[in-house]
């Protein structure tokens, strides 16, 4: 029997938000280009997908696409910015053991700042609350970590928590996924102790996810002081995300897309089996990205349980027996810098931003050239103004 994978489905890369972190929303797919059914279902057997965009609810076909994934699907989870609140409750009753991800960049006012979404955070929060009034069991937050967010980070936390949601963090990341090479974290120190405080919470709940996430949420210090990653990035090995158009990549971290080949054009196992997803692999393999997203550490937790398993342990035993708190001065590089043997300068070299460096936006022709009349909002809008109108 084949080994189940984690795929992520980049089902469009069109986007109404306007986030500062992430300028995919100016360069949009051609909707006529994106995967269609017959794609996904040459999509091998996963024992996770998550599908996110762009907006994966721009799509009017996207009940069409979940039902297809659960063929070949364990768990699926959607990440969206939760505007579309009809088609996500309409997608929600049909399919109720799905997983909603709604993003959330801080409380009211630093939300909207961020991510642009006129009323976005109560439209955000009006769909969660309607999923939790409808019991829908998985449904959780997600937030990007960032200067000017991270003072929400602990009071979103608890909003979530008292809701009874679930809870993902991310911190800024620089690629073609994102179009963006100039996220860089400013005051490394004041959001990592946010992130610390952050950890002592959920190190001192009784919820063994919540630890796995204590862990988790440590790598992401660790990421933002520049380091190695704390396990092995085996993106393309396991797991795989394909595009809009249909190419199926290692991850959504690199700086440029590799291509393992084209799932239109190619069966599941010529594509896997291929020399080329062999010299993506070798990519992986000298990957100097360290990035440390949910998409590519989820996976390299659960296979090298034993090193998050060994970290809450010894954090379990000095909270218990020493009353220690978690300190993010357990990395070294954290006390390097505070005592000002490494500086901030250095620290940005080791990031993976590149101030106003070209971004290759991994767009195909087609949607480059209908950028050529209009911007990326424009046709965005109009795509969907001639939506509601239908
Ligand atoms: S470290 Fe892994 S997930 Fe990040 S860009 Fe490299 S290959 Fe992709």
């Amino acid at each position: 029997m084949q080994k189940k994978l984690n795929g992520t489905v980049i089902v469009t890369y069109r986007c109404n938000a306007r986030c500062k972190m992430c300028s995919r929303y100016k360069c949009p797919s051609k909707a006529e280009e994106e995967i269609t059914l017959e794609t996904i279902k040459k999509l091998p057997q996963m024992y996770f997908t998550n599908i996110t965009g762009g907006e994966p609810f721009i799509r009017t076909d996207l009940k069409d696409i979940v039902r297809e994934l659960y063929k070949k699907s364990d768990r699926i989870v959607i990440s969206t910015n939760g505007f579309f609140t009809d088609r996500i409750i309409d997608l929600c009753t049909e399919f109720p053991q799905v997983g909603i991800r709604i993003s959330m960049e801080g409380l009211e006012a630093t939300n909207n700042k961020i991510r642009g979404l006129e009323d976005g955070y109560n439209k955000g929060l009006s769909t969660l609350q309607k999923l939790v009034d409808m019991k829908h069991p998985d449904v959780g937050f997600g937030m990007t970590v960032q200067d000017d967010n991270c003072q929400d980070l602990v009071p979103l936390y608890r909003k979530s928590e008292k809701m009874g949601m679930e809870f993902a963090t991310a911190s800024l990341h620089n690629s073609f996924y994102f179009v963006e090479s100039n996220n860089v974290i400013h005051d490394r120190l004041r959001v990592g102790k946010y992130f610390e405080d952050l950890v002592n919470i959920l190190l001192k709940s009784k919820s063994p996810k919540k630890w796995f996430r204590a862990y988790f949420n440590h790598g992401l210090i660790n990421y933002i002081f520049g380091e190695e990653r704390l396990l092995q990035c085996d993106m393309a090995f396991d797991t795989f995300f394909i595009d809009p158009y249909s190419d199926v990549m290692p991850c959504n971290g690199t700086k440029d897309k590799e291509v393992m080949g084209n799932l239109i054009t190619q069966t599941w196992d010529e594509l896997w089996n291929s020399e080329k997803a062999e010299k993506v692999r070798n990519i992986v393999r000298h990957c100097d990205r360290k990035c440390w997203m949910i998409g590519s550490a989820a996976p390299a937790m659960h296979k090298y349980i034993w090193v998050p398993t060994w970290w809450i342990i010894k954090h379990k035993f000095l909270r218990f027996y020493k009353k220690q708190r978690y300190s993010m001065d357990e990395l070294k590089i954290v006390r390097d810098y505070k005592a000002g043997k490494v500086t901030t300068k250095q620290l940005d070299s080791r990031s993976t931003c590149q101030f106003n460096n070209e971004v290759n936006d991994g767009l195909s022709e087609a949607s480059k050239a209908q950028l050529k009349d209009k911007s990326g909002e424009e046709i965005v809008d109009a795509d969907i103004a001639g939506q509601e109108t239908l």
